[in-house]
């Protein structure tokens, strides 16, 4: 548990000798409480009191980082239990499987799947992340050869919707540390260490760190030593949180301190109350043998199913989520699950404020403004799309909020428009001088007409109406 300012002072010197650049010891445990000092800066500081910062100092829930260098995933390292306490950090990973059961075609074809499964939502680049290959034969060759050949054709294809766009969305959880690469992860789903060990000889050098999935109490010490050897982290898989805990502490006592953990029985009530549990057991109680972060795995059933299960598990508190289905449909409400719980809840979604041309527009095309709220946006720009007709679209910046919430706080007035159109340039790429405004903010058109001496025409309420309105009001 993280010590307060008063309890790290007690550990301090107390000379008050001012090396560390404060006044004094306590201002500068006041400091290092909130982060914001570096226990090195204290050169008095005994080797006993050194000891006991650092292990309180250390994350209650450890960072695991599995992948390839081009593309290493990040998981773990999570501190609230709710995301508006602070925010979640480290997306969950979702992941597909691929049965070394395969062969030939029906192999190419699925990690063909699997590699398509990439998506562009709200500006952003969504997608799978790891393919996760089940050791369903049973024996170590197979397993190896398909290991060796996900490893030779992970690589995600440009996303459904075209990569084509730049990425403008902000604070999305693809601009953290985990953003996508260039190739899938991998996952070893394997019991054996005969099989486990077989394929991390054939893919050394092609898949980076694998993450190896699973030690059991039954195979904890071999296991633990293939993964200690090849530097991979390790799943503890278990049936209930006792078990698991003497696991993750067996397996620490064999040498791999990166841990991920697998309930491995349960319904999914049963599994979110039990996830839920270790949470507050790692994070609130600072229980070491369950500060790790997780994996689910959502195995049978239909594509629906595993999407809902999928979805709480991301929720509730998965790290990373194993699904089968490789269907578009089920897989992106999954990503937009994770988008959505590990986007900063204190900092809306923004998009840069500048001006956006949609089709090619000219000089006589329409131009219309909203705000930098990325959803507001993104839902502005399809419907201009849709339209058809080629138009510019001035983006204002309000904070990345809502046209009538961006109103209401006067960060959308007359003033701001007027300056967004001055830093956008408009007078030169249109000759009409004609702004069209959204209309839930009709009531600012005689100002907006006197700061900017621009025709202004009140477009429709609803940005669903665009196109009705770009064809016919819009001339
Ligand atoms: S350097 Fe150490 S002993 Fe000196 S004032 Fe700072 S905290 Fe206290």
């Amino acid at each position: 548990m993280a010590l307060t300012g008063l309890e790290i002072f007690k550990l301090l010197p107390k000379t008050n000798c001012k090396k560390c650049g404060m006044p004094t010891c306590l201002a500068f445990a006041m400091q290092l409480a909130q982060k914001r000092a570096k226990l090195e800066d204290c050169p008095h500081v005994s080797q006993e009191s050194k000891q006991k910062l650092a292990a309180a100092a250390a994350p209650p829930m450890r960072k695991v980082v599995f992948g390839r260098k081009d593309a290493q995933l990040t998981v773990g390292q999570e501190t609230v239990m709710f995301r508006h306490e602070e925010k979640f950090y480290n997306p969950t990973v979702l992941a597909v499987t691929i049965s070394d059961k395969l062969s030939g075609n029906d192999l190419n074809s699925r990690i063909k799947a699997v590699n398509s499964l990439q998506f562009e939502r709200v500006g952003t680049k969504i997608g799978v992340r790891a393919i996760a290959v089940t050791n369903d034969s049973g024996s170590p060759e197979p397993f190896a050869q398909v290991c060796a050949q996900a490893a030779k054709q992970a690589c995600p294809e440009p996303g459904r919707g075209g990569w084509s766009r730049e990425r403008r969305a902000n604070n999305s959880p693809a601009d953290s540390s985990t953003s996508l690469g260039t190739s899938l992860a991998l996952i070893l789903v394997t019991e054996s260490p005969q099989a486990a060990a077989a394929a991390l000889k054939q893919i050394k050098d092609t898949a980076g760190t694998p993450l190896l999935a699973a030690a059991t109490a039954k195979n904890a010490e071999e296991m633990a030593k293939v993964a200690k050897e090849n530097g991979c982290p390790l799943v503890a898989k278990a049936e209930s949180i006792e078990a698991l805990a003497d696991l993750s502490e067996k397996i620490k006592a064999a040498g791999v301190e990166d841990i991920v953990l697998n309930l491995s029985t349960g319904s999914l009530k049963e599994k979110l109350y039990n996830m839920t549990r270790m949470r507050v057991l790692s994070l609130k109680k600072v229980f070491r043998p369950l500060g790790y972060p997780t994996v689910s795995f959502v195995l049978g059933g239909s594509p629906e199913q595993q999407m809902a299960e999928a979805c709480s598990l991301i929720c509730k508190y998965s790290s990373i989520v194993v699904v089968e289905t490789v269907e578009p449909y089920a897989i992106l409400p999954m990503l937009t699950c994770v988008m959505n719980i590990f986007t900063d809840p204190q900092k809306p979604v923004q998009v840069e404020p500048k001006v956006y041309a949609i089709g090619e527009p000219g000089e006589n095309s329409p131009l219309m403004f909203t705000t930098n709220f990325s959803l507001t946006y993104y839902t502005v720009e399809s419907d201009v799309e849709a339209s058809r007709v080629p138009s510019y679209i001035l983006v204002v910046d309000t904070e990345g909020t809502s046209v009538l919430t961006a109103y209401s706080g006067d960060k959308l007035n007359e003033k701001t428009v007027a300056d967004a159109m001055a830093k956008g340039n408009v007078a030169s790429l249109v000759k009409h001088r004609k702004l069209i405004i959204p209309g839930y903010v009709a009531v600012m058109s005689g100002k907006l007409e006197e700061a900017t001496n621009w025709e202004v025409m009140v477009g429709p309420r609803e940005s669903a109406m665009l196109p009705k309105y770009l064809k016919e009001v819009w001339k």
